[in-house]
């Protein structure tokens, strides 16, 4: 065998973590994927010769700049901006921007490296990218965010282009900022290309990309209910989050027939037995987007509802539970409890959401459980499909977006089935076939171009 530093999965992980000090979340992340990929690269050759596990948990290259602005007040305020450029093997680089207190250089490049392998798993030409700062645009005015977005595009635009690096929305970033952004990018190149997804659709935008990660992971959800038998109808379903892809996950469980109990922010979560419908559901939405508010003022529109400060759903009774916030916001604690409490199905909408005793808990249970790289691809998926109409200079119906949409799940489903499917078994180990799937396609087309 040559030389290479696959030869035992401690000593990887060591080195991951020796490379990237105070890098939590990466190593995190690296280590998730590489528990499955370590056994499924062992007997073959070329990828130790090629060092491929090692160079896929390397970047292609971080970015890192600084973002001044000034707020209303006319006070100087600086911000740290970066891009994780992961890894272009299958395509542009692709994927969103997150601003939020919390960013780090170790969450984004988490963000990246899961990115590389969700985009594999589309069958989309894409590559895998994160970006974002530590600007948090609770509380800002409308002309600072504007302000923000424009200086933070004026430092990004020398590394995005449609065929080179393609950034979309995350946490903090929705339509508003998408469009600050792609305003200030035209003004300074003078180009109208798809540099952007998740546009508006007066300016390139395409239909479903709002909703996409919300209902792909409920179509995700159901192909796994499905294969055994189950469906959606009557289950009673916990949700946390309540920005984008929360609130549409919960529209498509009520479509499909299920219960919404709870949804959640980062200061508690609503319980609602009633059950969270289509009409509550947009008052979440108008709350959320238009309003700015808070999940805590639930209770006070929608009587029987209570409201747990400090706390996350996972104590709630449930049959189907989908994490829709935020990464390591499940633990395996949670976990445990989730499964004593009957809960026989999980679809991460959030990236990372359980941490990896979670991980572990759930994999043990052998209940049906989807990591988010392949639950939550509908979003990037849509974001593909928008860059293929830019390209075009067309736009498709909605359904003919919805069929691809639940083509494109149901293909996702299909492949980590292959790869984490044991014969003569019902059982799919849905991590191990996400990370084993999303890996062979990047690693293959690594090896086509050699020492690069
Ligand atoms: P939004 O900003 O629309 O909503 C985020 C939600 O999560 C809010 O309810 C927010 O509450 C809550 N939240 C954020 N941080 C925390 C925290 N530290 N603790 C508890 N709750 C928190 O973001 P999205 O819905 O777009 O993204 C949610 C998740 O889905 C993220 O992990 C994202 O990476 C992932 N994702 C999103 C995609 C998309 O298309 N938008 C695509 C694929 C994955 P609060 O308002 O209090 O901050």
């Amino acid at each position: 065998m040559a030389v290479s530093d696959h030869v035992d999965l401690d000593g990887f992980i060591a080195g991951v973590k020796r490379r990237n000090p105070g890098q939590p979340e990466f190593a995190q992340a690296v280590q998730e994927v590489a528990e499955d990929v370590f056994d499924f690269i062992q007997d073959k050759e070329e990828y130790h010769e090629y060092q491929i596990l090692r160079r896929i948990a390397e970047p292609d290259r971080v970015i890192s700049f600084r973002v001044c602005w000034e707020d209303d007040k006319n006070n100087v305020r600086v911000q740290r901006g970066w891009r994780v450029q992961n890894n272009n093997s299958i395509g542009p680089y692709k994927g969103g921007i997150r601003f939020h207190p919390s960013v780090t250089e170790s969450v984004l490049k988490f963000l990246a490296f899961e990115q590389t392998f969700k985009n594999s798993l589309t069958g989309l030409p894409m590559g895998g990218g994160k970006g974002g700062s530590n600007f948090n645009p609770k509380g800002k005015s409308d002309h600072e965010v504007m302000r923000f977005c424009q200086s933070f595009m004026t430092e990004l635009y020398r590394h995005v282009g449609a065929d080179v690096d393609v950034p979309a929305g995350d946490i903090g970033v929705g339509a508003r900022e998408i469009g600050y952004m792609f305003g200030q990018y035209k003004r300074i190149t003078n180009q109208f290309t798809g540099v952007l997804t998740g546009k508006g659709l007066e300016y390139g935008g395409s239909l479903i990309r709002t909703e996409a990660t919300g209902y792909g992971a409920v179509y995700f959800l159901k192909n796994m209910l499905e294969h055994v038998g189950k469906s959606l109808d009557g289950m009673r379903a916990v949700i946390s989050g309540s920005g984008n892809v929360a609130t549409y996950a919960a529209e498509k469980v009520t479509q499909l027939g299920g219960r919404v109990l709870t949804l959640s922010d980062s200061e508690g979560f609503v319980h609602d037995p009633a059950g969270i419908d289509q009409a509550k559901v947009d008052w979440v939405k108008d709350l959320k987007t238009r309003r700015r508010g808070r999940i805590s003022e639930y209770v006070k529109e929608f009587k029987g509802a209570t409201f747990h400060a400090g706390q996350r759903p996972w104590s709630v009774s449930c049959d189907v539970a989908l994490p829709c916030a935020t990464q390591n916001e499940l633990t395996g604690p949670d976990a445990n409890m989730l499964v004593a409490n009957g809960c026989i199905a999980v679809a991460e909408g959030a990236n990372m959401p359980t941490d990896l005793d979670g991980v572990h808990v759930f994999k043990r249970a052998k209940i049906l459980y989807a990591p988010g790289k392949a639950a939550n691809a509908g979003g990037v998926s849509v974001s593909g499909l928008e860059m293929s109409q830019n390209s075009e200079r067309r736009a498709w119906k909605e359904s003919e977006l919805q069929a691809m949409l639940i083509d494109i799940m149901q293909g996702i489903h299909d492949r980590c089935a292959e790869y984490g499917g044991a014969a003569g078994s019902k059982y799919i180990d849905y991590v191990k076939g996400a990370n084993i799937a999303g890996f062979k396609k990047v690693a293959d087309a690594m090896l086509a171009f050699g020492v690069v």
